[in-house]
């Protein structure tokens, strides 16, 4: 890709902000879109910040954090997308909201032009049927921190092209990440494994198996996992959790995807993880 191609992600929080931090890096005209101005800002001071932990970290210089930022401009109307080659949606996991903008998409952007979702299970069939470029629609499912995690995880449905996957592989490399393949499945393969896990921590906890360290800690030790899952859904987010865990016992009508009662509890209580300050653990 050259480096006038042009990339939108739509949605600036958690994941939004992070791929447009790594799309700027790597040299591409970068638009950032959200409906809320207040997210856009806390978007714009989040990829500083991390910016400045690159340079502390000496892999950028404060001159390279100058043109980062200049790479990047932010707006609240989704039609500033209408002359990009690349639409990288990453709104709440809610089907309806990201058909929406899949529909709207479709409308504004020119014909030749990419509309890919960060979903973590929506079904990207689904997303691409809200369209009338299905060859164009692809999964390009980012890992949380985006600036570090290596792995994009490309998801193809029966009508995605072979030139709309060669495209996004070869984004995802001049991107600095690894890209990896696999078909158009309720949590494709990542989040099929990933949140079972993470309910199972869950139905641990409310059962009293142990207590929350104690959990974390054994998967940590016994199967050498960097956080443990109860940490590791704080980060995520538990909002994004459930939905996930949703989108799996819907897609696969089978009862061992159920989200456990006491995740739907603390969602409903607005103890969300780290974003809101309180999940399972307590945060600054
Ligand atoms: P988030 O809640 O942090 O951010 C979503 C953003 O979308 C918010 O800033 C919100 O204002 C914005 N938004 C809502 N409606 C919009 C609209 N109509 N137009 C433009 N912007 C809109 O969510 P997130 O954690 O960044 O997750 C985004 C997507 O990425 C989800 O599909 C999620 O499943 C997926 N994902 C999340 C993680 C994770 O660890 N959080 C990891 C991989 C993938």
């Amino acid at each position: 890709m050259d480096k006038d191609f042009k990339i939108a992600v739509i949605g600036s929080g958690t994941m939004g902000n992070g791929i447009a931090h790594v799309a700027a890096q790597s040299g591409f005209c970068t638009l950032l879109i959200d409906i809320n101005q207040q997210q856009l800002k806390k978007a714009s001071s989040t990829i500083e910040k991390n910016l400045d932990r690159q340079i502390n970290k000496q892999i950028i210089s404060e001159s390279d954090k100058q043109n980062i930022l200049n790479n990047i401009s932010f707006n609240t109307d989704i039609h500033f997308c209408k002359d990009m080659d690349l639409v990288i949606e990453a709104v709440p996991e809610k089907y309806d909201l990201k058909a929406s903008i899949f529909k709207e998409l479709d409308g504004i952007c020119k014909k030749s032009t990419i509309l890919a979702s960060n979903t973590s299970s929506i079904s990207i069939s689904d997303l691409g049927d809200q369209t009338k470029r299905p060859e164009n629609i692809i999964g390009m499912h980012f890992m949380n921190p985006v600036p570090i995690m290596k792995l994009v995880e490309v998801i193809k449905t029966i009508h995605t092209s072979k030139a709309t996957v060669q495209s996004v592989i070869e984004l995802s490399k001049q991107m600095k990440k690894i890209p990896v393949e696999c078909n158009d499945y309720p949590g494709f393969v990542s989040n099929r494994i990933l949140m079972p896990m993470i309910n199972e921590a869950i139905f641990c906890l409310e059962q009293n198996v142990a207590e929350k360290e104690a959990i974390d800690e054994i998967m940590k030790l016994g199967m050498a996992h960097p956080m443990g899952p109860l940490a590791l859904a704080d980060f995520i987010g538990l909002d994004v959790c459930l939905d996930i865990m949703e989108v799996l016992q819907v897609g696969f009508n089978d009862s061992k995807y159920r989200p456990c009662d006491l995740l739907k509890k603390m969602v409903s209580s607005g103890l969300l993880g780290r974003k809101s300050g309180r999940g399972f653990y307590t945060y600054d």
